[in-house]
């Protein structure tokens, strides 16, 4: 898979089995690789994960990265085993007639590297000149790894210089940007669990991928490594750079003119939808008052009113069914839409059902929207006031 330049920006994830079981490995390759990672590393740690390294590489659907600490003899196998691409940690891995010999047989086989520079794991001597693991000496440990690599005439390199501090990891790949023209692989180190982890992930790359930084990315999160690659690729099909793939279900945070439980709906909507693997958005509203109107870009919506359900697509009022039925009718709903497409079911609407949300909505004025604060009283009793 090429990463940078114009190719897509791709979506990683790794695995937390044990390298050396096989088949447990694979296993979660392929559930990373449904949930949206593009290529997926594993650590090679010992010579039994090398080993199982080579068994998983043919049968893999998504290229493999052989993640390497330490030790130079095991990046030496990973390449023996055929992987796809090489990490390479610059703070553990030091001695410069090493790198360059990892270096000089990727060259040979064709295998990129990624200089992977870590906060957390610099190269001491670096630490100590700079006073710290500030973005300067993230990218003069990258620039340092990359000279040796050039030594030896190799180029095929991606870097990365993260960090579990965002700030740190935003201005460290800012500078990393001015300095390399190598592809970047971003990421904000030992996030930690769900949800402060995806959150800070969010905000460390999303904040590059909108400066037009990064060319691969990874949720370093303290979770199933599926929610890492659910997490990279809706945020690149948030942010419009990747085509969206599956659902994308949107839905109103609620308030007091909600006529149904928002929450349950939207989760109930997301589960019997999210099966269906349909590349459309959904929305789910909790009044037919704002609720088609707010969501009217979305392909398919429902709304709720009166103990009804109002199903819409792109705004227009397609069909009114009874509330307890509402879930069942947009699945079916989504599933013609995806069968015979938007314009088709748009012709296919029942023609009384704008008529008869209409009166829905009236009727909820009516009661909640006219006179809720008792407007006419208080008017009066203003005018009152600053008349005397
Ligand atoms: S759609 Fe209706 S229920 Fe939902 S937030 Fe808007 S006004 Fe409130």
């Amino acid at each position: 898979m090429k990463v940078g330049g114009d190719a897509p920006i791709s979506v990683q994830s790794m695995t937390t089995t044990k390298t050396a079981n096989v088949d447990a490995t694979l296993e979660q390759i392929y559930a990373l690789a449904a949930a949206g990672a593009d290529i997926v590393r594993c650590t090679c740690n010992e010579q039994a994960a090398a080993e199982g390294l080579a068994q998983i590489v043919p049968r893999s659907p998504v290229p493999i990265v052989a993640d390497i600490h330490f030790h130079v003899e095991m990046a030496l196998a990973a390449l023996e085993a055929g992987v796809h691409g090489l990490r390479l940690n610059p703070g553990n891995l030091r001695k410069p007639e090493e790198i360059k010999l990892v270096a000089s047989e990727a060259r040979d086989r064709g295998v990129p590297i990624r200089i992977g520079v870590n906060a957390g794991s610099l190269h001491p001597d670096i630490y100590e000149r700079f006073g710290g693991a500030t973005p300067e000496a993230l990218v003069e440990s990258a620039r340092i790894e990359l000279a040796y690599f050039e030594e030896v005439g190799f180029s095929d390199v991606k870097i990365s210089v993260k960090a579990s501090s965002v700030a740190t990891m935003i201005a460290a790949y800012r500078l990393a940007s001015e300095t390399f023209e190598h592809p970047l692989h971003l990421g904000v180190t030992e996030a930690g669990p769900l949800p402060g982890g995806l959150l800070k992930g969010t905000a460390g790359i999303a904040t590059l991928l909108a400066e037009g930084i990064g060319d691969t990315l990874r949720y370093s999160l303290t979770a199933d490594p599926v929610e890492e690659a659910r997490a990279g690729r809706q945020l690149l099909e948030a942010l419009g750079l990747r085509e969206r793939k599956g659902l994308d279900l949107i839905a109103c945070p609620s308030c007091g003119r909600a006529e149904v439980d928002v929450i349950k709906v939207a989760n109930e909507a997301q589960a019997a939808l999210a099966e269906l693997k349909l590349p459309i958005q959904v929305a789910v509203m909790g009044c037919v008052v704002n609720g088609p109107g707010e969501a009217r870009h979305a392909d398919l919506g429902i709304a709720a009113g009166k103990k009804r359900g109002h199903l819409f697509i792109q705004g227009q009022i397609i069909r009114v069914v009874p509330e307890d039925e509402m879930v069942a009718a947009l699945v079916e709903e989504a599933k013609k839409i995806a069968a015979e497409g938007v314009a088709a079911r748009l012709a296919a609407r029942d023609l009384g059902a704008e008529a008869e949300a209409a009166a829905d909505r009236a009727l909820l004025l009516d009661a909640k929207g006219t006179d809720v604060n008792h407007a006419a009283a208080r008017i009066e009793q203003i005018r009152h006031r600053t008349q005397s």
